[in-house]
């Protein structure tokens, strides 16, 4: 079967091949021999006569990353993608000869590692985000590119030695910055603290040695103090009937440099030096029932640390991490770190994603749903790289430092990053929640935005039901999440488009005025469709934007309807304006309106200007009558002013859920069953339609709707909607100025 194996390049590394085919039969005793073999052969003929900078043949640098993915026990596929990984960055063999060979999947999986080898990473800041993007977007694809590349990464590091001092340095920064976050955040933490200790021992030489002689120095005696520790915490455990394996546990040198460099502690007052984890062998709720068993064996044993306690088993990390951590204080006064966790969260700590792919046949279900949350999460980490690449680097100390655990008034655990707000903890929520946000109480007291969640802390979130609110620009520096950031930014770009837009309206009314053109007759007639289409718009509301945003001059447009006037003849009076004949009284108790200082008044809203919730408004006093309620830019607010002492102050209060009648206008080019289409769209957004009416004139259609709404907020979205339909030329609410 496999005499392809016994001469030429191949023949020679035949050793190496069996010893990977020994590893992987050890967890998949289905291996496809024969496709293994193959990616073997096809892989070192197409290296032959490369050698690596060590000397050896280049093929070891395959058959080593091949290894690397075997100690994760990923699936036959993944490994012969790994021994072909280099084959078409550096030969002559093509993509198309590996489809050809090996089939599409293996071909996909080599060729986006040959993308990402193609990635170097800059020093500068956007190529950077720009890099990261595409890491994630290949993953998003097939995740198994990353980890063959995260493994590809780490082989390169294990024999970094051989390169030029300039070209380690460089390395070695990149996996620190970039490959050790990523694999983090899979939460492949077999490969992270590979990639972190060599980074550190070739970026801090000296630092790495230290480290190193301390923690070997004490080895004796810390391995003889957990040896005791262990044997009297299984006497106990056996006594209870918790089978579990007990072992001491090796600290990464980096993640102790790290802790002496980020908290400014001297090498013994790191305490996390003696480890032990506890492993459970039994699985699921009876697994997790021992842990929590164990754990108060612990306890009772030895005194707990103040503040060393972390449940992740019930409140597992971002990145899927599940275990018990406590500190307690052992025979003589010695601090000992232990965790509990079972075999099954052993191996997502270790593999994290790549664990999706271990070999089938290990017990345990497939968990697509984890899957899916760990990729939507990843997915919103790259949207929200989008448009700014100093964002990456805000959004990047979130991967490596710790999470804040907060629950919502029904005991729902939401995990944030350490030093969130309210800010944050309202959009995780849910964005709508996020947006009406006025304020917060933690454990029952009301907190102010800036508030720093702590683990534990009991949020609520107040809200304000007044429609138009929304964040404020200075949420941005309030807000830590990338999500609540993101969801900020969206919505103040959404606010600046509607007020460009009504700018752009301005503007033109203006330059109407000042040729004595009617504005609210000239904006509804065909003769302005006519030129705004002219002049290459689709639709009235992108004309607009380019009114107010000065991108187009409002004296062109002028000078274009008064050209059409001149010519066309057009009378005045056929600029009929849309307005309804009849009229329907506004009444009812209060419309949500609260009038300060007094209750239970007699509140009416102005026939004139029709005012619905999100309207600044004013209150005028009319006698006899109660309180009429106007816009606040309605003219006939400015006649009343005469008596300036007769206003009172009042505000939509958001208190009752009421429709509110406004009219609306809606211009399109006429064709058949638009009538439907519009009808439909204020029936999904639940506008009952009051009155309607309009007229065709050259081929276009004027229509009037007066319809009941709910707020500013769902007019708002009506309109958007109705300016969606197809030949719908314009729609907006018409308001007496
Ligand atoms: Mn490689």
């Amino acid at each position: 079967m496999s005499q392809v194996v016994q001469a030429g390049p191949a023949g020679r590394h035949r050793d190496d091949l069996e010893r990977l085919l020994a590893l992987v039969s050890e967890y998949n005793p289905e291996l496809d021999r024969e496709l293994l073999e193959r990616a073997f052969v096809v892989s070192s003929e197409a290296h032959e006569g490369q050698q690596r900078r060590s000397g050896e043949d280049f093929v070891h640098h395959p058959l080593g990353v091949a290894r690397i993915l075997a100690e994760l026990r990923q699936d036959d596929e993944t490994i012969a993608a790994a021994l072909l990984h280099d084959v078409v960055e550096d030969t002559r063999a093509t993509i198309e000869d590996v489809r050809a060979e090996f089939g599409e999947e293996i071909a996909q999986l080599v060729e986006g590692v040959t993308k990402l080898t193609r990635i170097h990473f800059q020093s500068r800041e956007h190529a950077q985000a720009e890099n990261y993007r595409k890491m994630v977007m290949a993953m998003a694809q097939d995740e198994r590119v990353i980890v063959i590349k995260l493994a590809d990464r780490l082989h390169n590091m294990r024999t970094i030695e051989y390169l030029g001092k300039q070209k380690q340095l460089q390395k070695a920064r990149e996996t620190l910055e970039v490959y050790a976050p990523l694999a983090h955040r899979l939460g492949i933490h077999a490969i992270k603290w590979q990639l972190e200790d060599l980074a550190f021992a070739t970026l801090h030489p000296r630092k790495y040695a230290e480290i190193q002689a301390m923690v070997n120095q004490r080895r004796a005696d810390r391995e003889t103090f957990i040896a005791e520790a262990g044997e009297t915490l299984a006497r106990e455990l056996d006594k209870v009937g918790i089978p579990a394996e007990i072992a001491g546990r090796a600290k990464h040198f980096y993640s102790i440099y790290d802790k002496m460099a980020k908290r400014g502690k001297e090498f013994n007052e790191i305490y996390d030096l003696t480890a032990m984890r506890v492993t459970v062998e039994r699985e699921g709720k009876e697994g997790e029932r021992d842990l929590y068993g164990a754990l108060g064996i612990i306890h009772s044993l030895w005194k707990p640390m103040p503040g060393r306690f972390k449940d992740y088993v019930a409140m597992p990390r971002l990145n899927l991490y599940r275990s018990l951590h406590t500190t307690v204080i052992g025979s003589e006064g010695r601090p000992l770190e232990i965790q509990l966790r079972t075999r099954e969260m052993h191996e997502t700590a270790e593999y994290g994603i790549a664990a999706h792919w271990l070999y089938k046949g290990r017990s345990g279900k497939p968990k697509e749903a984890e899957r899916v949350a760990l990729l939507k999460q990843l997915a919103d980490w790259q949207q929200e790289t989008d448009e700014d690449p100093g964002e990456m680097r805000r959004a990047f100390p979130e991967l490596g430092s710790d999470e804040v655990y907060v629950y919502t008034p029904k005991g729902e655990v939401k995990s944030l990053p350490a030093s969130s707000t309210p800010i944050d903890f309202a959009y995780a929520v849910h964005t709508d929640v996020g947006h009406r946000t006025v304020g917060a109480k933690v454990n029952g007291r009301i907190v102010p935005l800036h508030y720093q969640l702590q683990t534990g802390d009991f949020v609520e979130i107040l809200t304000s039901r007044q429609a138009g609110r929304g964040p404020s620009r200075d949420w941005l520096s309030l807000a830590k999440s990338s999500r609540a950031r993101n969801k900020i930014r969206q919505w103040i770009s959404r606010e600046t488009r509607e007020e460009t837009e009504t700018r752009g309206r301005e503007t033109l009314e203006s330059a109407l005025k000042q040729h004595k053109l009617p504005y609210r007759k000239v904006a509804g007639s065909s003769l302005l469709a006519e030129v705004i289409r002219e002049m290459g718009f689709k639709k009235a509301e992108d004309f607009y934007l380019a009114l107010g945003s000065g991108k187009l001059q409002a004296s062109q447009v002028v000078n274009k309807v008064l050209q059409r006037l001149k010519t066309d003849e057009v009378a005045e009076e056929e600029l009929v304006p849309a307005r309804p004949k009849a009229r329907h009284a506004l009444e009812s108790q209060n419309f949500g309106i609260s009038v300060e200082g007094l209750e239970g008044v007699l509140v009416r809203l102005a026939k004139c200007c029709t005012p619905v919730p999100g309207d600044p408004i004013v209150g005028y006093i009319s006698l006899g009558k109660g309180i009429t309620i106007h816009r606040d830019d309605c003219p006939n607010v400015k006649a009343l002013m005469r008596n300036p002492e007769r206003f009172t102050a009042v505000d939509w209060d958001g208190g009752a859920s009421q429709s509110f009648r406004v009219q609306i206008a809606v211009t399109s080019w006429d064709r058949p069953r638009l009538l439907e289409d519009v009808a439909r769209t204020f029936a999904e957004h639940g506008a009952n339609i009051v009155e309607y009416g309009g007229h065709v004139e050259d081929q276009m259609a004027k229509n009037w709707y007066v319809v009941e709404v709910g707020d500013v907020k769902a007019l708002r979205a009506l309109l958007n909607a109705l300016r969606a339909l197809d030949s719908v030329f314009d729609a907006f609410r018409v308001t007496p100025s």
